[in-house]
């Protein structure tokens, strides 16, 4: 059976009357936003969004400002016609693909800053990239106007962020997460996984292995210290070039964890580079 095409807007204008339009009616809607070059990680998000709301909206923009002048923008893998293909196979009922220059015309002088949450971990180590991801979150947010949006917890920091931004502007739209989807091999989907290179490929689990082995030896009570040191070991030596980070960190506020306390539910979290690209992923510690 074949998939009907999936309506795409490209104006805050439409994306805003398509939304009103089912919600005048009373359907619930619901929000993922992307960067494109999809994969079943961001189906899934499309696939919870069918589960909570009656209409789902999905949003494709490679965002500039959350990029570095060193970083990926230029190079970051597009493909409107394949993404649009699948999210409408996904049971997607709208795709808003915004130009930048809808997104940020002339004279747009705005900034939005969440502080403390974003001085850490991809914050420390991508200096600004929380304030792009803020800005557009917030300007996707509000331009649709949903009842929901669903983030992935592959991105815990930012959905983190994203929490914290909505309440603290009372943006009225709740703000879901979905559990990360992996490869078989325990590697965590990526776009960003296009750039590696086969040998590069067979080498990229050795990340999520070694957060799980640190994650049960952590839950067991050893020392936090010592077992970030041997993973950091274990990465290095499955052929990752360096390391951003690798710490455990309180789930909700981010803070610096040394010592596990049973009370405060805790994750590790990780970024290292391996080729050209760099990689982030995340896992809880049992409890
Ligand atoms: P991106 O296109 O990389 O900006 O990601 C768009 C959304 O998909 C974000 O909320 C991500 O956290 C989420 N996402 C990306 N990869 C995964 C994954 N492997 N599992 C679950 N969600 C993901």
């Amino acid at each position: 059976m074949s998939v009907p095409a999936l309506p795409i807007v490209h104006s805050v204008a439409d994306l805003r009357a398509a939304v009103k339009a089912w919600r005048q009616s009373g359907e619930r809607v619901a929000l993922t936003p992307t960067m494109g070059a999809l994969h079943d990680g961001h189906l899934s998000l499309v696939a919870q969004g069918r589960a909570q709301a009656e209409r789902v909206v999905a949003t494709i923009f490679v965002n500039p400002t959350q990029f570095g002048p060193n970083e990926d923008f230029d190079a970051y893998p597009r493909g409107l016609e394949a993404d649009a293909a699948l999210l409408a196979g996904a049971g997607c009922d709208l795709l808003y693909a915004p130009s930048v220059g809808e997104m940020y015309p002339p004279g747009f002088a705005t900034s939005v800053r969440v502080t403390g949450l974003t001085e850490v971990l991809c914050g420390a180590a991508r200096p600004g990239h929380f304030d792009g991801v803020a800005q557009v979150v917030t300007k996707l947010l509000l331009q649709a106007g949903t009842d929901l949006a669903i983030f992935g917890e592959k991105d815990w920091q930012q959905l983190t962020v994203i929490r914290r931004l909505v309440a603290d502007l009372n943006i009225d739209c709740a703000i879901l997460g979905a559990p990360i989807l992996r490869e078989s091999d325990g590697l965590a989907m990526s776009s960003r996984n296009r750039y590696l290179s086969p040998a590069e490929r067979a080498a990229a689990p050795a990340l999520y292995a070694s957060l799980r082995q640190a994650a049960e030896e952590i839950a067991a009570r050893a020392a936090i210290d010592e077992v970030l040191a041997r993973a950091r070991e274990q990465i290095l030596s499955a052929g990752f070039s360096s390391i951003d980070y690798l710490e455990a960190r309180s789930a909700d506020h981010l803070t610096l964890v040394t010592e596990l306390d049973p009370a405060t539910p805790t994750r590790l979290f990780a970024a290292a580079h391996l080729g050209r690209a760099r990689l982030i992923d995340n896992i809880s510690i049992p409890r």
